[in-house]
């Protein structure tokens, strides 16, 4: 037997051998889904695919879209009693009257009544499994950056609320999403230095309680400079949040921070 035809010969076996891991993958699936069938995230109904929503839940999720702020992604489509003129280049009131730190930050869905009580479930009743179909909302909303992205960096907790949570709510999406896309993933490279009180409602306080939160730690600063980053947070409310890491990852010298998250709080602004 030639080398070509041993080698052959191997592939070939190596060939049977991954198609029978995968069919009893396959048949493996089938049997717990007969056992445990998959249930929809959301109001629990039944679903074809675990970690999913079933379409009378899919029809109320409200998906954003363009047209929209080409800085901070507010969209100028959403019903909000408000008519729009969108001239020159389409920055919202808020990006009009302020220098983001970040280049441009999206996100999936409209946070709303529907929408609470998965984000709630996540972060804090350990419903785990809803990361999975974060991160593919995620990588729907986001695909834009990805080409363009040297690593995905979460929002961090500080430390104490980690102890106390047990889990970063973002640095679980950003995994899967990076994993999924094949960029380097960073959960350690931005840390947060202040334990900000749980957020309430009040724009002013939120923005002063995240004012100088994060930082790069020493020896990351090299990994971010001139780099792009991709920053991953499960919900967009005032962007102060984000606003504050983007400051500390273009301290540290990064080249341009993209933002990125699953929900977006929409109030309405004064038309432009
Ligand atoms: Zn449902
Ligand atoms: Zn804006």
């Amino acid at each position: 037997m030639t080398f070509l035809e041993a080698y052959a010969k191997k592939q070939l076996l190596k060939g049977s051998i991954n198609n029978l891991i995968d069919s009893m993958q396959v048949v493996g699936r089938k049997l717990l889904d007969v056992i445990l069938p998959p249930k929809c995230l959301n109001c629990g109904g039944r679903v074809d695919r675990a970690h999913n929503i079933c379409p009378e839940c899919w029809k109320e999720l409200h998906f954003l879209s363009d047209p929209m702020c080409t800085c901070c992604g507010y969209p100028f489509g959403a019903d909000l009693g408000v008519n729009y003129t969108v001239i020159g280049d389409s920055l919202c009131g808020t990006c009009q009257n302020m220098n983001r730190a970040f280049d441009l930050s999206l996100s999936a869905l409209r946070y709303d009544d529907n929408s609470r009580r998965m984000i709630i479930g996540f972060k804090h009743q350990d419903r785990l499994e809803y990361a999975t179909y974060f991160a593919k909302l995620l990588k729907r909303a986001g695909s834009r950056f990805f080409a363009d992205s040297d690593m995905i960096v979460p929002v961090p907790l500080h430390k104490k609320r980690l102890i106390k949570r047990r889990y970063n709510q973002s640095a679980l999406l950003s995994r899967i999403l990076a994993h999924d896309i094949g960029v380097a993933h960073e959960p350690e490279l931005l840390i947060r230095t202040k334990n900000t009180p749980p957020q309430d409602g009040n724009l002013n306080k939120r923005s002063k309680n995240v004012r100088g939160a994060f930082k790069v730690t020493r020896t990351n600063r090299e990994k971010v400079k001139n780099r792009t980053i991709l920053l991953i947070d499960d919900v967009y409310t005032t962007g102060a949040t984000v606003e504050n890491c983007a400051i500390a990852l273009k301290r540290a010298g990064a080249a341009k921070v993209y933002v990125l998250t699953i929900f977006r709080v929409i109030r309405p602004q004064s038309p432009i």
